[in-house]
């Protein structure tokens, strides 16, 4: 598995090929708001290494996958969500034409802030 393909609009964002607005990257990780927002707060976290969906994950990803969910409720309280249990946000993460996944490098939704953009 190769950890960069030149054609991925994410791994250029994390090369900065493409402009993003940063929330926080680290050796591992790289997250960014996404341009279309479906919230009021709602950045993606990304792996640096060019996965194409939770179907490719082997055992090699169980730290970096559990470093970005140990993080999300750090950076989305950073971002603005209000605390938990009166705030909050919602993760999501697409795999696949029948998952709604529209760019294929695993990325996790973090979505928050007042509601009523939440349904369901
Ligand atoms: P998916 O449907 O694959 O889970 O969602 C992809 C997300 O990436 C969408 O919410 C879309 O708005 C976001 N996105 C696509 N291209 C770009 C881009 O060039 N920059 C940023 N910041 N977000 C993007
Ligand atoms: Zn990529």
């Amino acid at each position: 598995m190769s950890t960069h393909d030149p054609n991925c609009i994410f791994c250029k964002i994390i090369a900065g090929q493409i402009p993003s607005r940063k929330v926080y990257e680290d050796e591992d990780i790289f997250a960014f708001h996404d341009i279309n927002p479906w919230a009021p707060v709602h950045f993606l976290m990304i792996p640096r290494v060019h996965l194409p969906s939770m179907a490719q994950l082997g055992p090699e990803h169980e730290r970096v996958m559990g470093r970005i969910m140990t993080l999300a409720p750090r950076l989305a309280l950073e971002q603005g969500c209000n605390p938990y249990p009166e705030g909050g946000f919602r993760i999501v993460c697409n795999n696949g034409a029948e998952g709604g996944q529209e760019v294929h490098h695993l990325h996790v939704h973090v979505m928050g802030g007042p509601r009523p953009w939440l349904r369901g």
